[in-house]
């Protein structure tokens, strides 16, 4: 294992403050990373020149001294997926609609990261659109599971996992509107966070499910992921929909302890599900032993409308993307098909020949949900579905403080394992997609490996509305106690 390459972001910050390595060479080492090894990965779409990348954060530490977060991300590289806007870049959400789109505004949360004076070092690959479990729609390339070469990584921000993993950047964002950071954090063996919707701005984050998407971080350790959530979180004039809540440091409260009474409740329905797999669930129940010896109580309990999340996300989610992706028809924005005759002909052939196969299935069954005669069957009903997945959750959190959950029902599996089964992709999002529909933040934290493949295994913690200060510390104790995170894929 390369040591500086796994390093924590406030071991780089001290080897930067110690002068031990300057930015440029810190730049350098992690660019060379993704030279020496993302051939056999395949996480990133692009690794930017250094000046570039330099040019657009570089800050002086003292600059920044009195800023919020005191400098801790200066000069830290990370790499952001690809749908969430940068500057000047090509933002293509890995589809050929979008291959040579250059965006002309970073998005807030690119900016936020910059001013703090991250260094962004290229473009994560992911599922078309953030449309998948896998990265296999990507239009341009496979992202391999570091840990075993011949697996996803899982979807769709798989790039950004799969190079958090493999020790080529600290740091990286995703989007996660059904799960698309939880699951694959958990099959990278990483944390991954998904916060509280509104707590993060959508300004610039190109638009699957706008009620549910929200921008989250990866990282290899829960303070790195805190930190970098610092430095995004809170509200934005550009997005109405995000909160009007102060600045917070999500790193203040990590002691290593859990809250005083903390309680968590486990819902058992989730470990006992059908197609759960065994060493899954049995990591999870160390887990939650691990959390009780840490002081919380611990409550079984049930979730009734656990069963109708897939369901009701797989109709909300195909519904507000066939919406989103409307704006995508050869006039305005990137790909237009050459030599049609008619304005008609122009949209239909960009569209036939700019999405892929995922993208237009999901488009015709989000168009059918919400078409006159059927919105009432499938997407009002989904509306009804989600109100009640909303308040059970409510419910729980009346007398629990949290509540544990697989992140995913299996390990990460070989690629094509459910080309001819969509509805098993489908229900990887089963135990995260509930969250999206909710709001409510949770986060994916490493809990052991299965023993044959070893390959990792993830487990969630899930609070109600903006209590991310709670899951942080909450998944912090958990990680100090155990020593899951310090594992590192062979290889790298
Ligand atoms: N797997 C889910 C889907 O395909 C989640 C995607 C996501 O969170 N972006 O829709």
């Amino acid at each position: 294992m390369n040591k500086l390459a796994f390093a924590t972001i406030s071991e780089l910050r001290k080897k930067l403050e110690n002068k031990e390595l300057s930015h440029s060479e810190l730049a350098d080492f992690f660019i060379k990373r993704f030279e020496e090894h993302d051939e056999k990965i395949g996480s990133a779409l692009e690794i930017f020149d250094k000046d570039s990348i330099l040019q657009a954060s570089f800050k002086e530490d003292s600059s920044l001294k009195s800023s919020a977060l005191n400098g801790r991300l200066n000069g830290i590289p990370g790499l952001i997926k690809d749908n969430i806007c940068q500057q000047g870049r090509i933002t293509s959400c890995a589809s050929k609609i979008l291959e040579n789109f250059r965006s002309t505004y970073d998005a807030t949360a690119s900016k936020r990261l910059k001013d703090a004076g991250a260094l962004i070092l290229g473009r994560a690959n992911c599922d078309e659109f953030a449309t998948g479990s896998s990265t296999e729609t990507s239009a341009f390339k496979k992202t391999m599971n570091p840990w075993d070469l011949s697996r996803v990584p899982g979807g769709s921000s798989g790039g950004s996992a799969a190079a958090v993993a493999a020790g080529f950047v600290p740091w990286s964002l995703g989007s996660d509107t059904g799960g698309s950071v939880r699951q694959p954090a958990a099959f990278c063996g990483i944390v991954g966070s998904k916060p509280t919707y509104g707590l993060v701005s959508r300004y610039g984050l190109i638009a699957y499910g706008s009620s549910l998407d929200q921008i989250g971080v990866f990282s290899r350790t829960v303070y790195d992921n805190a930190l970098v959530l610092s430095a995004m979180a809170g509200h934005d004039q550009k997005d109405s929909t995000t909160l009007q809540i102060d600045k917070k440091d999500y790193t203040s409260n990590l002691t290593g302890k859990i809250k005083p009474g903390l309680r968590i409740g486990i819902i058992q329905d989730a470990l006992n599900a059908d197609g759960m797999d065994k060493e899954v669930s049995s990591a999870i129940e160390d887990a939650v032993k691990v959390l009780e010896s840490l002081g919380a109580s611990i409550k079984r309990v049930s979730m009734k409308t656990l069963d109708y999340g897939a369901a009701t996300y797989f109709v909300t989610s195909r519904a507000e993307l066939a919406s989103n992706l409307s704006r995508f028809d050869g006039s305005k924005y990137g790909f237009r098909s050459p030599d049609s005759k008619t304005l008609n002909d122009m949209y239909f052939n960009t569209r036939h020949d700019g999405f892929g196969t995922e993208v237009k299935t999901r488009i015709l069954v989000g168009n059918y949900v919400l078409s006159a005669g059927y919105a009432g069957q499938f997407y009002e009903n989904a509306n009804k579905a989600r109100q009640a997945i909303r308040e059970e959750f409510k419910t729980l959190f009346s007398d629990i403080d949290l509540l544990v959950m697989p992140t995913a029902p299996v390990p990460a599996f070989k690629f094509g394992a459910f080309a001819m089964d969509k509805l098993q992709m489908d229900l990887q999002d089963y135990f995260t997609c509930p969250v999206n529909l909710a709001g409510i933040p949770a986060i994916s934290i490493p809990c052991g490996f299965t023993k044959q493949d070893n390959l990792p295994i993830g487990f969630q913690i899930i609070g109600p509305h903006l209590s991310e200060e709670l899951i942080f510390q909450t998944a912090h104790a958990y990680e100090q106690s155990t020593d899951w995170h310090k594992m590192t894929p062979e290889g790298f």
